[in-house]
């Protein structure tokens, strides 16, 4: 790899999927810039075929896109299928977010003036993805963003151009004008020089706390553009009064080990009632031990691939073993059974009478922690500056009660994975997780500015008070 070229290869065989030169930010955004105006100009209706246009070109396409997505991320062929239907799904779900939070309302009207509220865009979006969900995520802020009458530069993560120059090849072969809808090749360094371009109006950004407080600092000096960071956590599963353990453990380990743990709502921790702590752990291995490690399109299908590179699987590795050495306890080792390959085995270690990190390890590593009360467990789980996801399996609907009002987090389920977050509902969390603008439903909210006009078709004015007699 050319310092100007950025080349993808297949986790899972080191083949090589994608090469293609780094793009030019200022001749991308200076695209976009100069071809927002015509394109919010056009009626809503129009950008709303447009992007169910868009949506039928990615069903016609869904086949090639899954296949892409899997060999380019590592993740099992029907995981990639789903992200896909994800992607084809959100557009309903952004024309109804368009219309219930940002579209136009009148406020009052009396004697022939009213208030209405509108909402204007702001002009030139820039979009920073991340490489686990490389189509879903983006496409999540993409889709708003165009709804609402701005043009995108969508720069992809660097682990995965291919998916994102497909998904940019869709919206273009649906209608979006190229000018509307640019894609920009890069890596960190180009994202930074996006961010910090002076023709960018506002920027969506998912991915890691780091990057997302750097571009917090970024953005300081200009309060006038938009910032929506969606970054990621480290979520706790509680398991507490429940009799079922094979559910709790099923549970458990879709939260934990889904997509090689490479979920921004994976659960990282499970905090678990230390009677139930030994019965739960058996069952938790019995099924590791069924899970299915392997490549994308293998037969028998996989439950989880290889993590995203070498690198991946080489830090998660030295974060494995810096659990151990403050005092873990492995219950099952991270292992790499693919020599030169970045497949990582799920892993367990007890961190009970440990010291705690407050880290995201995004892989397949999960800590236990054992507690003796309910309140002790709670107080475990906001032990973290995140606070994106929780979960709580437990039969105790009172339980429910208390973990749902003391937990600190954006998405806090019951009898459910911590995963799975619905674009239906907003995407986001509290303390390093965000900055308070979820994506998901409330992607809209970033996409538009509220514009309020007190409106009358004459002009009729009198001065009522304070008017000398002429
Ligand atoms: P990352 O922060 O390394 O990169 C994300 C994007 O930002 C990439 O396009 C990258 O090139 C760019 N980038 C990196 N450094 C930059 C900088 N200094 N300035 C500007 N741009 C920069 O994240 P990743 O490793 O690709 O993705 C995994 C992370 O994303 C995890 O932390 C995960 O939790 C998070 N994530 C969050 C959500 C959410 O909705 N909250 C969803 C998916 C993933």
């Amino acid at each position: 790899m050319s310092d100007n070229e950025i080349v993808s290869t297949e986790p899972a065989t080191g083949a090589v999927v994608w090469r293609g030169a780094c793009g030019s930010v200022d001749a991308e955004v200076s695209q976009a810039r100069e071809s927002w105006a015509g394109w919010a100009a056009r009626p809503l209706a129009f950008r709303v075929e447009t992007l169910r246009r868009f949506a039928n070109v990615v069903r016609a396409r869904a086949d090639s896109f899954a296949d892409l997505i899997a060999r380019e991320t590592g993740k099992p062929l029907w995981e990639a299928r789903e992200e896909v239907e994800a992607v084809t799904g959100h557009v309903d779900v952004a024309i109804s977010a368009f219309a219930e939070r940002t579209g136009q309302r009148r406020l009052d009207s009396q004697m022939g003036m009213r208030l209405a509220l509108r909402h204007k865009p702001h002009g030139v979006i820039a979009v920073l993805g991340p490489y686990n969900l490389p189509a879903q995520i983006p496409n999540g802020h993409i889709v708003p963003a165009l709804l609402a009458g701005n043009a995108v530069v969508f720069k992809p993560s660097e682990k995965t151009p291919a998916v994102g120059a497909f998904l940019v090849d869709c919206y273009r072969a649906a209608g979006v004008p190229e000018g509307c809808v640019r894609l920009l090749i890069g890596d960190a360094e180009t994202g930074r020089a996006l961010a910090g371009h002076r023709l960018v109006d506002g920027l969506l950004f998912t991915g890691s706390a780091r990057t997302g407080i750097a571009l917090n600092r970024q953005f300081a000096e200009h309060p006038e553009k938009i910032l929506a960071l969606e970054m990621g956590g480290n979520n706790p599963i509680l398991v507490w009064d429940t009799p079922d353990l094979y559910t709790a453990a099923v549970l458990v380990l879709q939260s934990a080990f889904t997509t090689a743990g490479q979920r921004f709502t994976a659960a990282r921790r499970l905090i678990v009632d230390q009677r139930l702590a030994e019965p739960l752990l058996e069952e938790i291995n019995r099924l590791i031990d069924r899970l299915i490690l392997g490549e994308p399109h293998a037969d028998p299908a996989p439950f989880l691939g290889p993590v995203i590179d070498n690198d991946a699987a080489d830090t998660l590795t030295e974060c494995f073993l810096d659990l151990s050495t403050r005092g873990g306890r492995p219950i099952r080792y991270l292992e790499r059974p693919v020599e030169g390959r970045p497949f990582l085995t799920p892993a367990l270690i007890d961190m009970t009478d440990s010291e705690r990190s407050d880290a995201e390890y995004f892989g397949p590593i999960l800590q236990v922690i054992r507690t003796g009360t309910f309140e002790e467990a709670v107080a475990e789980a906001n032990n973290t500056r995140y606070g994106l996801s929780a979960a709580l399996v437990s039969q105790d609907p009172r339980r429910y009660d208390a973990f749902w009002a003391n937990v600190r987090a954006g998405m806090v389920n019951w009898n459910r994975p911590t995963i799975g977050a619905s674009p239906k509902a907003p995407i986001g969390g509290v303390g390093w997780s965000g900055n308070h603008r979820p994506g998901g439903f409330y992607a809209a909210d970033s996409c538009a500015y509220p514009v309020v006009s007190s409106e009358a078709e004459q002009a009729r004015a009198f001065i009522g008070i304070g008017l000398r007699d002429s």
